[in-house]
């Protein structure tokens, strides 16, 4: 299969109709039935009917986190609680979650959005599709399955967590299309090759994996241990949950569903709309939403914009990886650092795993940033000269790519907490 729904393939012009008139329907819809929209779009002397371009998008009010918790839990619906049929929730690190609700036809059309990242991963209906998202709550592990289900695929509901029996009924049933984080897919690779379980003994051809940033070089030793094609999906519970945007079979990029998603990219600081090509936080505004629709609702997400044709036929729109976020973007000395260069850093290094924890920490007023980062057993068995040269070695790469000094720290195999989900890169211990 190419493509899912036909949608994928529309050509610019009538892709853009489209989503000229569903804009123009969801805001006035808003306005009408949504008392917050009514007050910030008065606010900015918006009536109804005055969306008549799409660069009128800039002229909206932008929508955040903070908007959705001051309104908890359902102040945002626009539509009757009796028309919704799913409720889910964000787990807040901080205060009250966030609460997204569903329609039954918003339901259709995001599982509609999930099948298609499961055919552009390689998908069919032949496929049984291991989700070891969690269910619940969560959108990752209902999300999936829904979309497995409208493809017509075989979902398998795992979830997340024992790790072992995950692998045993991946090779009992075989499995061929995994679907969890990025950390989690390394996870199952190790504890396999603990198990003795090899990859000829698995049927796995491909994985969906997200909900954390990762890189390419990660997505290498994923592809390699597990022998799949990994592809990065991306999705957020605010906008509609996993099935925003999904890479096809050139991974460069993610193909953001322009016909259920304006997405924008905004210079964080000003607001202010940035070009394609340049990077900034990522705006969505939900255009095919009737339960809860956000105008340019801020995800605090990095990326950038790519309008470049893809050789795969579908002509939605790119967005750059993520490459971290607004908000855990660290600053150490003055110097901006994501946790995915870092990473990039790590990964190009023999002998080192790819699990590590970046340690941020104030000593006498000066931010000191610790790399704690595993090795193999067989360089744990080194001698102490040659972990010592490999330390360097390590802060020096991270030096010329940071422009940052970082003390380094060798750990024992597998003493790095693992995860079952979005993994712990970061501990800052300047907040405590
Ligand atoms: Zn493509």
């Amino acid at each position: 299969m190419d493509y899912f729904n036909p949608v994928e393939v529309l050509e610019r012009e009538r892709l853009e109709e489209l989503q000229l008139q569903r804009l123009r329907e969801t805001v006035d819809r808003l306005y009408e039935k949504v008392p917050f929209y009514r007050k910030k779009l008065d606010e900015v002397g918006y009536r109804p009917g005055d969306i008549r371009d799409l660069s009128d998008l800039k002229k909206l009010p932008f929508t955040t986190k903070d908007d959705l918790r001051e309104n908890y839990p359902f102040g945002l619906f626009a539509v009757p609680m009796r028309d919704i049929v799913r409720i889910h929730a964000s787990s807040g690190t901080t205060g009250k979650p966030t609460v997204v609700g569903y329609t039954a036809n918003d339901i259709r059309v995001w599982a509609d959005l999930v099948a298609r990242t499961i055919v552009a991963a390689g998908g069919t209906p032949d496929d049984i599709v291991h989700v070891a998202y969690g269910y619940g709550l969560f959108t990752g592990g209902l999300g999936l399955h829904y979309g497995a289900e409208m493809l017509g695929a075989t979902a398998l509901p795992m979830s997340g967590g024992n790790t072992k029996r995950q692998i045993r009924l991946m090779v009992d049933f075989g499995s061929t299309i995994l679907c969890c984080t990025p950390s989690y897919a390394l996870n199952i690779a190790e504890v396999m090759r603990e198990m003795g379980v090899t990859r000829d003994m698995i049927k796995l051809k491909a994985g969906i994996l997200g909900a954390e940033p990762w890189t390419d070089e990660m997505r290498r030793q994923i592809e390699e241990e597990l022998g799949i094609s990994a592809h990065d999906i991306y999705g957020l519970s605010e906008v509609v949950g996993p099935g925003v945007s999904i890479e096809c079979g050139e991974k460069n990029g993610l193909h953001v569903f322009e016909d259920s998603f304006i997405p924008e990219i905004i210079d964080p600081d000003t607001g202010e709309s940035l070009p394609p090509g340049q990077r900034g936080e990522l705006v969505f505004t939900n255009i095919n939403k009737e339960g809860l629709a956000l105008l340019r609702y801020r995800t605090r997400d990095i990326s950038a914009l790519d309008v470049s044709p893809c050789p795969c036929g579908r002509t939605h729109i790119r967005m750059k990886r993520i490459t971290g976020r607004t908000d855990d973007m660290l600053i150490i000395r003055g110097v901006n650092v994501f946790p995915s260069q870092v990473e990039a850093v790590l990964m190009q290094i023999p002998g080192i795993s790819p699990h590590y924890q970046l340690v941020v920490d104030r000593v006498e007023n000066l931010d000191v940033l610790e790399v704690q980062v595993e090795v193999s057993p067989e360089v744990f068995s080194d001698e102490i000269k040659r972990l010592e040269e490999l330390e360097r070695r390590i802060a020096d790469e991270v030096q010329s790519y940071l422009g940052l000094s970082v003390k380094v720290r060798l750990m024992e195999p597998r003493s790095i907490q693992r995860s079952e989900g979005k993994a712990v890169r970061v501990i800052d211990r300047r907040k405590m």
